[in-house]
């Protein structure tokens, strides 16, 4: 099969002919449908943080269809269509029995050693061992991943809006819902309109929230987050956040941090009201320290850090497609480009400079 490989950090990905084994226990072969270019995929290859050693086959917003169900697994059938994630769960370390799924110490080893659950890898080429991503390794016509990562969809769900599910929506949606708990009437600012700031944005519509503000520096995204459901929208380029916020509503109950830097998360921080909460969404480099102002704690401001929107894999997807099959979500306007395997080095350009909101590479 054809898989993008890439070589180190810094490498450009290249088309080449892999092999995949057959999946063991607990896992599924998949025929990949379609696999988003998501921020985290480009940390990998910018090495802003350390997630996979290599060579490797990244991509991990996917969906797909099983084409072959490994021993041991049910729930699963031939033709189902799938989300695939990166949070499998092994069901019986400590973070799985007191119910921390996405925190599984054994997921966590597999995608730290670049193999699925049994620290060995499905795929090669001329006999050199590839590593998956984050066990998903998506960026290829077929990937082996462990069935507790993936779900089932309905099959009305198309799959390319499917795969935006599996990391974007349930990130930035759970970290609405689940993370933050935002309320009806609710003020809410969201710095970074990217493919996850979007998908705040429209949870925070989604739970009734009364002010919702976008921040960005370019002008395409925010035009987006308005038709997602921002209320207001600044452009951080020609405004200063803080006093915009402040001029708008005296400040946010909530403010979500979606792009992982210092600075727009000292904005955030500044933009906070009496009471409310940051919450970092975006994630830092390996590493990175922030200097916050100290003074807000004692308005009893808090930050909060979230991990994959806090999301439970099983009831939250069933309830995305629901929603987005319903005219609730909107997927639709979240792809700006539809790839091929081939493009993934000028759509990761595109990803660096911070245009268009969600480049989904689709296989025919
Ligand atoms: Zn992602
Ligand atoms: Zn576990």
């Amino acid at each position: 099969m054809q898989a993008a490989v890439l070589d180190g950090v810094g490498a450009k990905f290249e088309v080449r002919e892999v092999e995949l084994d057959s999946p063991k226990t607990g896992e599924l072969l998949v025929k990949v449908a379609a696999s988003g270019l998501c921020a985290s995929d480009l940390n990998a290859v910018d090495g802003k943080r350390t997630l996979v050693p290599f060579p490797a086959v990244i991509g991990h917003e996917a969906s797909g269809v099983v084409v072959e169900v490994g021993p041991d697994v049910s729930g699963f059938s031939v033709g189902d269509h799938v989300v695939m994630s990166i949070v499998p769960n092994c069901g019986v370390c400590d973070y799985c029995k007191s119910g921390r799924p996405n925190y599984c110490t054994t997921a966590g080893s597999a995608m730290s050693a670049g193999g699925l659950f049994d620290g060995t890898s499905r795929l090669s080429a001329n006999g050199q061992r590839l590593n998956h991503f984050l066990t998903v390794a998506s960026f290829a016509q077929y990937t082996v991943v462990p069935a507790s990562g993936a779900v089932v969809i309905p099959i009305e769900m198309p799959l390319d809006r499917a795969a935006l599910i599996s990391c974007a929506v349930l990130t930035g949606y759970g970290a609405v819902m689940n993370t933050a708990k935002v309320e009806a009437g609710s003020r809410v600012a969201v710095f970074g309109c990217g493919g996850v700031g979007l998908n705040i944005v429209q949870g925070a519509r989604i739970a009734g929230a009364k002010t919702i503000i976008a921040i960005d520096v370019t002008q395409e995204k925010l035009e987006l987050a308005k038709k997602v459901g921002a209320t207001h929208l600044i452009n951080a380029t020609t405004s200063d956040p803080i006093s915009e916020v402040k001029k708008i509503c005296g400040g946010v109950d909530y403010a979500f941090e979606a792009l992982g830097r210092e600075s727009t998360i000292q904005q955030a921080w500044g933009s906070v009201d009496v009471d409310g909460t940051l919450i970092l969404v975006g994630l830092l480099k390996s590493g990175a320290k922030i200097t916050i102002d100290a003074s807000p704690f004692v308005n009893e401001q808090s930050i909060k850090g979230c991990y994959f929107g806090s999301s439970n894999l099983r009831l939250d997807v069933p309830a995305l497609c629901k929603s987005y099959l319903s005219g609730e979500l909107f997927l639709d306007e979240l792809i700006s480009e539809r790839i091929g395997l081939s493009e993934l080095n000028v759509a990761f350009d595109r990803l660096r400079k911070g245009e268009g909101a969600r480049n989904v590479l689709v296989f025919e």
